[in-house]
């Protein structure tokens, strides 16, 4: 059979509340043009965001069940660690709120002041997180990562002679570890390849430095290489992503990804000494190490999920989803980041919208037509997100690109969902000429985008 189905049946249904056109035009006008201050309950298909937004299974459900909330040492938190060990081969496991509490922890520890730590691209929270030490985070993703149109099988892969410069430059005394962010989500959820991967792992034990994976979306990094890489064909999702995370030291995780869990995180490592300190600090902010801020319900669902997360029939589904959104409008025209990554779809704003100019925010305007037209809510990332207001002359300094992500929730939407966004997505495109910029009426001193105010330029 060449159709590939929705590999699940729905037991449990959340009703979409169906709105029209005018409708639509009062509730943005009251959000102010921005879709982060629109109620959910507006939004007809929900393209937000992928983290914590996915449905979870009826196994996982029975997972909730057998939650057990003893405070220390519960049999949740047993089936939690056994999981985590089982696919990722850590031999310290330390559980946290989400993701980013699991990279402040592992930065906290490991940074100090002038430090640098390389990646391929740094997730926004990655990023924040070793700032915050005083050190630097580079981004080190090869030159085909940077460019919207041009297609490369693992975009997501780092550099390694920009690394070993850097390694060279700064020496290895200032580099505490060297990341990889697999998928990489900043940089459009483009996968890095296994040969990537153990490259380099190799320049970082060369040095004597850690190798941590930003593993959020192993498994559509790990089946992305059975696709795409000589020699990975007939191996297992599993087999694949327990490769990718041998060659590393540790791991940094959000739940709310690939754990396919609505919250949750972990961070591991080998180092038996670092492992401890990290716990020490753990118990100060997040929790005593057998639950980590999470409750033993929520284990329970995330070791189901990073079970699950692996089925090949779901990461068929999972990959071919967003890519079926993406082929279908890229057929008719509309420019996105080639080739589809596996979480999300970025439509470039700019080519499609020249006659906005960076400074009257082309991706939000296009945010804005795609609720306008169809209730569908998406997120810009480009100068609203990125961009730069200098304090003195408050002139505004553009970002690289100005991109709109459309992310896929997981196994929330069924192919009718993803038609109707094709049907949209396209209807905005053929008239793409009528829409207008947006001007910046409101912004706050830090991450302006989540409470921006816009009007139309007129
Ligand atoms: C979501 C994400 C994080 C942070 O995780 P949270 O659970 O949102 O705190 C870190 N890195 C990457 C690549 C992510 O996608």
């Amino acid at each position: 059979m060449k159709t590939i189905i929705e590999p699940f049946k729905i037991k449990s249904v959340e009703p979409i509340r169906m709105t029209d056109r005018p409708e639509r035009e009062r509730l943005l006008a009251e959000a102010h043009h921005n879709p982060f201050f629109l109620a959910a309950d507006d939004v007809l298909i929900d393209l937000l965001t992928d983290s914590g937004t996915g449905a979870m299974s009826s196994e996982q459900w029975a997972g909730i069940m057998r939650g057990d909330e003893s405070y220390a040492g519960s049999r949740s938190w047993v089936r939690f660690e056994t999981a985590v060990k089982q696919i990722m081969g850590f031999e310290h496991v330390i559980p946290t709120h989400q993701g980013r509490a699991a990279e402040r922890i592992l930065f906290s520890t490991l940074c100090k002041t002038g430090d640098i730590v390389p990646n391929n691209t740094h997730f926004d929270t990655t990023r924040a997180n070793i700032e915050f030490q005083g050190a630097t985070a580079l981004d080190l993703v090869i030159p085909e990562g940077k460019l919207p149109e041009v297609v490369h099988p693992f975009k997501g892969n780092m550099d390694v002679q920009a690394l070993a410069a850097v390694i060279t430059q700064y020496g290895p005394e200032k580099i505490p570890l060297i990341m990889l962010t697999v998928t990489n989500n900043s940089g459009g959820g483009q996968p890095v390849s296994m040969e990537n991967i153990k490259e380099v792992a190799r320049i970082a034990h060369k040095h004597g430095l850690p190798f941590y994976l930003d593993a959020c979306r192993f498994a559509e990094n790990a089946y992305f290489i059975k696709l795409r890489e000589q020699g990975y064909g007939d191996k297992s999702a599993g087999e694949i992503a327990g490769e990718m995370f041998s060659y590393a030291d540790g791991c940094t995780m959000s739940a709310k990804k690939d754990g396919l869990a609505n919250i949750g995180g972990f961070l591991c490592t080998n180092d038996g000494q670092l492992a401890q300190q990290e716990k020490d600090l753990l118990i100060l902010t997040e929790g005593f190490p057998t639950y980590g801020g999470l409750a033993g319900r929520d284990l329970d669902a995330i070791a189901v999920g990073l079970e699950e997360v692996l089925h090949e029939d779901y990461l068929e589904y999972r990959l071919a989803s967003t890519r079926y959104l993406g082929e279908h409008i890229a057929e008719a025209g509309v420019p996105i980041v080639q080739p589809p990554g596996g979480h999300a779809i970025y439509i470039d704003a700019k080519a499609m919208l020249p006659h906005i100019p960076p400074i009257e925010f082309p991706g939000q305007a296009l945010v804005c037509e795609l609720y306008l037209e169809a209730g569908i809510r998406a997120v810009e990332i480009g100068s609203v997100m990125f961009g730069r207001v200098d304090p003195d002359t408050e002139e505004e300094t553009p970002a690289d690109m100005e991109l709109v992500r459309l992310a896929l929730p997981r196994r929330v939407y069924t192919q009718s969902h993803v038609d109707y966004a094709v049907e949209a997505i396209i209807n905005v495109f053929e008239r793409r000429n009528e829409i207008k910029g947006l001007r910046m009426t409101y912004q706050a001193e830090y991450l302006r985008h989540f409470t921006a105010k816009f009007e139309v330029v007129v």
